[in-house]
């Protein structure tokens, strides 16, 4: 059993940028130690005003390199290089984004080289477990960027076009966090069960979800990449069908994963 065990969300909003919202970033609370999964734009603040030092992050998970999930990496990793950490971090992420996240460190000054601490890049590979402490962490991949790879080949950008949703398991409670699907069929390939799933609601339909998540027995069902204009009023009056609790994903959501108890930061 960990020493603790909580998921903080720091950024919650869609690929359009929100006033109110960071940009996609979730925070694995493992006492020893934190996992940043997906560290978009505001991430930092947000994992500041959470009260945690950078430092104590030992791996970032990068899902996919859409910017609203990637954009906050440089700055996250600036932190770790001004305060003069030497605990080594690795990078998780798809394969084909390892060579130009690289390149966005040199363009930033952030030389791998000169930084006090060990950096280390290691590809997502599907159904492969991150052993993170006493959590596992295991990607599984979905079609979210499979639209792109006409264009891309027809443009010279070769790649994967990876992105992976990612099954936490911890203290005998599943966490999926879907990242960005390309259909709600992509959680398929994932291993039940699922007790809580952080799902994505840009590239989904809400009235497939409710079925889907009753169907598995989800019991609690977290509503993330939230848009600015995201109704809310009408997930509140759907009457969606399921016995699982919903709940709309905010900034600085912390989920206890031992006891369930959900805290909110305060204005
Ligand atoms: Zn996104
Ligand atoms: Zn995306």
């Amino acid at each position: 059993m960990t020493s603790a065990a909580r998921l903080i969300i720091l950024g919650s909003s869609a690929g359009r940028a929100s006033a109110h919202r960071a940009a996609s970033s979730y925070l694995l609370d493992l006492g020893s130690h934190g996992v940043l999964i997906d560290c978009g734009d505001g991430a930092t603040r947000n994992f500041l005003r959470a009260g945690f030092l950078p430092e104590w992050v030992e791996k970032i998970v990068i899902t996919h390199t859409h910017a609203d999930h990637v954009a906050g990496v440089p700055y996250f990793l600036q932190q770790r290089y001004l305060v003069g950490t030497d605990r080594p971090l690795t990078v998780h992420c798809p394969e084909d984004a390892i060579g130009p996240l690289k390149d966005v460190l040199d363009f930033s000054h952030l030389f791998a080289e000169r930084m006090p601490f060990p950096l280390y890049f290691e590809s997502l590979l599907a159904g492969r477990s991150l052993d993170c402490d006493g959590a596992r962490v295991t990607p599984y991949p979905t079609t979210h960027l499979e639209g792109n790879s006409a264009w891309r080949e027809n443009h010279g950008f070769l790649g994967n076009n990876e992105c992976f949703a990612v099954r936490i398991e911890i203290n005998g409670r599943v966490i999926v966090y879907s990242s960005d699907l390309g259909a709600l069929a992509d959680l398929d390939m994932i291993p039940l069960p699922i007790d809580w799933l952080l799902v994505e609601t840009s590239h989904i339909a809400l009235d497939e979800l409710w079925p889907w998540v009753e169907e598995r027995r989800v019991k609690r069902v977290i509503l993330t990449h939230l848009s600015d204009d995201f109704d809310v009023a009408a997930v509140a009056s759907a009457r969606p069908g399921t016995k699982a609790e919903i709940l709309l994903a905010e900034d600085g959501m912390t989920l206890d994963l031992r006891d369930g108890a959900v805290t909110r930061w305060t204005a």
